[in-house]
């Protein structure tokens, strides 16, 4: 398996170039605009959206093996493909559970992994005395395309819970259940676990490490987490049930809340590479990018641990509209002593846009220290 077809042409694609280069595949990617960041280190590209599966069609004749980057695509018009003898990995089936969240926490559930407590909104109930069950604050999630916090909103009480429903059925899908609500959940913190399995069925897990989202986008990860062993293990066991259960080629994004009381509950499940995994790059032996080419061509796995005590990674975020390449921002985080700045080439800057992110590997596992470097970095990348 030497030439892997990559659906989506973002960051979590450019990522996978150092690998791919080291394992001597070819990278050839399906993504719709010429100014995506993998464009610039693909082999050949298929310009097309993620879900044209015709482009997918014409993508397969092309490579040995397809893999994702971006799951928002077409598993029914992909299945036929599959029927046909195109080998996807992770294979279609371990998708299907996991691109509506409301089917996703369901299957989650039924497997008997911890999840909030949840339920579909269906046009014709009676909310209310749902909703006493939850309690409120509550979560109202779009159940399909949400992604970095777009489509997850905290509802503080049932009138905007009413306006944001009418409002959003009204101008987008009348008749369907397109929400999910859930409990809010009072976390202490969040956490994350990257995993991968491979075609002979082998597990690796990453450390397990603590996201930082505000607005519910990701801004720091810091690896390790500071968690009990028991914690540790328990999430490993997630992991595996989980991967074991949908029999994942590939790797597999885990978010996790941990709970006031030490209680693990799963948030998501991201099944790609995950921006929790992106301090593997520097810090682990074996990156998450590499990991997943081994996994998706039939190769042994990789050592997925540390090899300094602990890093952290933060994302640098656009905060303006803007066609800035912030040379002299990047050039001066740069400098912090063990810094490694990764920088997506993405042409324009948005709110929000995930546009690089930099890892610093650190020789204790100090979280206050983490929390420190992640505070300077911050404070040269964003506007005072
Ligand atoms: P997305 O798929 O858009 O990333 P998530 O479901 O991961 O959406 O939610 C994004 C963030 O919103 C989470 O990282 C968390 O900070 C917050 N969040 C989501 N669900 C809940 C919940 N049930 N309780 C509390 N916070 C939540």
């Amino acid at each position: 398996m030497k030439r892997v077809g990559v659906i989506g042409g973002g960051q979590l694609a450019w990522m996978m170039a150092d690998a791919a280069r080291k394992l001597e595949v070819e990278l050839i990617v399906q993504t719709p605009s010429e100014g995506d960041p993998a464009v610039s280190i693909a082999q050949e590209v298929v310009f097309a959206p993620v879900d044209d599966a015709n482009a997918t069609e014409i993508l397969a004749k092309k490579c040995d093996v397809i893999t994702f980057e971006n799951e928002f695509v077409n598993l029914d018009a992909l299945s036929v493909l599959a029927e046909q003898g195109v080998c996807f990995r992770p294979r279609l089936e371990a998708l299907t559970p996991l691109l509506d969240k409301y089917h996703q926490r369901r299957y989650l559930s039924d497997l008997g992994l911890p999840v909030p407590r949840f339920f579909a909104v269906e046009q014709t109930e009676n909310l209310k005395s749902k909703i006493e069950y939850l309690g409120f604050p509550v979560v109202l999630k779009s159940r399909r395309h949400g992604y970095d916090g777009q489509g997850t909103f905290i509802i503080p009480d049932f009138a905007a819970l009413e306006k944001k429903l009418s409002y959003e059925t009204i101008t987008k899908t009348p008749n369907q259940s397109i929400f999910l609500l859930e409990e809010f959940v009072p976390f202490e913190r969040e956490l994350a676990i990257i995993a991968a399995r491979s075609v002979d069925g082998e597990i690796v897990t990453y450390p397990v490490v603590e996201t930082q989202q505000e607005q519910q986008v990701c801004r720091r990860v810091i690896a390790p987490a500071e968690i009990s062993p028991n914690q540790v293990a328990e999430i490993e066991a997630i992991a595996h049930t989980l991967l074991n259960s949908l029999q994942v080629v590939g790797v597999f994004g885990i978010e996790l809340f941990l709970a006031a009381d030490g209680k693990v509950l799963v948030n998501e499940i991201a099944p790609r590479t995950h921006n929790s995994g992106h301090f593997s790059l520097d810090a682990c032996e074996t990156s998450q990018f590499e990991q997943q080419l081994r996994a998706v061509c039939g190769l042994p796995l990789g050592n997925p641990g540390l090899q300094c005590a602990a890093a952290v990674m933060v994302n640098l975020l656009g905060y303006e509209n803007s066609h800035s390449d912030y040379q002299s921002q990047r050039q001066q985080i740069a400098e912090i002593p063990q810094a490694y700045v990764h920088w997506y080439g993405k042409t324009e800057s948005r709110l929000g846009r995930k546009l690089g992110h930099v890892t610093v590997l650190l020789d204790n596992q100090n979280r206050e220290m983490a929390m420190a470097v992640a505070q300077t970095i911050e404070s040269i990348w964003y506007p005072s």
